[in-house]
């Protein structure tokens, strides 16, 4: 028998095979997704084994639609969006065999949710400068320090966090890449509520939190380099999604456009067709963002479109209010809530406003990106870098 990664007619035949055996309507949703996990038709991209099949990347959305069609369950991306697009091709690219056979099987099924720990009140976009610090004690490490926007962090049963290990380094390359299990007692995860609101994410205290060595992910010291593959992975999981035309925020204002003649103006109009047509060439580039993906890992162009989305997010949802003037601006629900998605389609054009101004800074802020789409795609110089080469702790705090 061949071990070549099947093509597509190949993968159809094993989607078929499968769903002849496991039957969408009579299978557990549970059962049903670890066995889909366990044939390999989980990601398909992933090595056997582990959830794939070494298929293209390519050929995942086509596998994805045989199993929507059939009424199978999916497996909640929307829950576990930091699990799927961040921890699983950090883990796959930097774990050990144990890790990946460990956390990748009930992270796909949803079973496991994953937070992020990454940012701090003093180490947001300067990443590098995060004071966390991880502690070497006997066979695992002891961290203390604080983080914060930890976003599903109160669903999480695992996190992804990058802790300092040696503040005589100069602050790149002193830090170390963990996993970090959300339910140790030096774990306290607090709400943090956003003007929507809402509480989507947290602040997060670690008090002696024990972490034993076998779950660090990569080298000691070796942590910026690991985040850098997650950071890229994020930015392309925000911004690099397949969508049909008017998916998304621009179809809900169009749609409003062709329901309500009477909100029209010609000013309107105008900046309506500016905006769709930014929408479509934004999905058009994000669609060529995939097939360029299917073909390698990510690269910089991720900053590229989530900056797109982050702009074009809100500038729609701007023009959504100025649509519907001050109708625009009652509010949906003010009732504290800790939702576990963001929907921006089945929420009142106040919530899309409001949340939307998130999207520019949640994943890297528009200012950073613009910085890596000039040094990374453009070629232009580099910010000056006065503390590359001063260990962490002499930089000024
Ligand atoms: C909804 C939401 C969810 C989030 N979820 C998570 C999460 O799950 N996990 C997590 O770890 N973090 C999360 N974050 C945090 C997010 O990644 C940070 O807020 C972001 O990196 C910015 O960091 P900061 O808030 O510390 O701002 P700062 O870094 O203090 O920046 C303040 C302002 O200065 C600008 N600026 C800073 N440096 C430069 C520069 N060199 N050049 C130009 N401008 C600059 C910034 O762009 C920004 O406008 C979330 C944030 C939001 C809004």
């Amino acid at each position: 028998m061949s071990t070549a990664p099947p093509d597509e007619a190949g993968l159809d035949r094993r989607v078929r095979d499968f769903l002849a055996v496991h039957d969408p309507a009579a299978t557990d949703r549970r059962d049903f997704l670890r066995a889909r996990f366990d044939a390999g038709l989980a990601w398909v991209h992933y090595p056997p084994g582990l959830g794939g099949l070494g298929a293209p990347r390519a050929l995942q959305d086509g596998v994805d639609r045989l199993f929507a069609a059939a009424g199978a369950p999916g497996n909640r991306p929307e829950r576990n969006a930091i699990g799927l697009g961040m921890a699983a091709p950090t883990i796959l690219a930097f774990g050990t065999d144990e890790q990946k056979k460990r956390f990748l099987r009930p992270l796909w099924t949803g079973e496991e949710v994953w937070c992020q720990l990454f940012s701090e009140p003093g180490a947001g976009s300067d990443l590098a400068a995060l004071a966390t610090r991880a502690v070497r004690d006997g066979d695992g490490w002891t961290v203390d320090g604080q983080k914060v926007w930890t976003s599903m962090a109160h669903e999480a049963r695992f996190a992804i966090l990058v802790a300092r290990t040696d503040p005589g380094v100069p602050k790149h390359r002193g830090m170390t890449y963990f996993v970090c299990d959300m339910t140790d007692p030096g774990v306290e995860v607090r709400p943090l509520r956003q003007m929507t609101g809402e509480a989507e994410f947290n602040e997060v205290f670690l008090t002696g939190a024990r972490i034993p060595d076998e779950h660090r992910l990569g080298a000691v010291g070796d942590g910026w380099r690991v985040a850098m593959a997650t950071l890229m992975n994020e930015r392309v999981a925000i911004g690099g999604h397949a969508a049909p035309r008017e998916g998304g925020m621009i179809g809900v204002v169009a749609a409003l456009w062709r329901d309500r003649p009477d909100l029209r103006t010609p000013g309107l109009h105008a900046e309506l067709l500016r905006l769709w047509a930014d929408a479509e060439a934004a999905r058009l580039t994000g669609e060529r963002l995939r097939q360029q993906l299917a073909a390698g890992a990510p690269g910089p162009e991720g900053s590229a479109a989530k900056l797109a989305f982050a702009r074009l997010n809100q500038e729609i949802s701007g023009l959504e209010l100025e649509l519907l003037a001050e109708d625009g601006l009652r509010y949906d629900d003010w009732t504290m809530r800790r939702p576990a998605e963001v929907d921006f389609t089945r929420r009142s054009p106040g919530y899309r406003y409001l949340r939307a101004k998130g999207n520019s800074i949640e994943g890297g802020t528009s200012e950073i990106l613009r910085n890596i789409v000039a040094e990374r795609i453009l070629g232009l110089p580099a910010e000056p870098r006065a503390d590359k080469d001063v260990p962490w702790k002499d930089l000024p705090k």
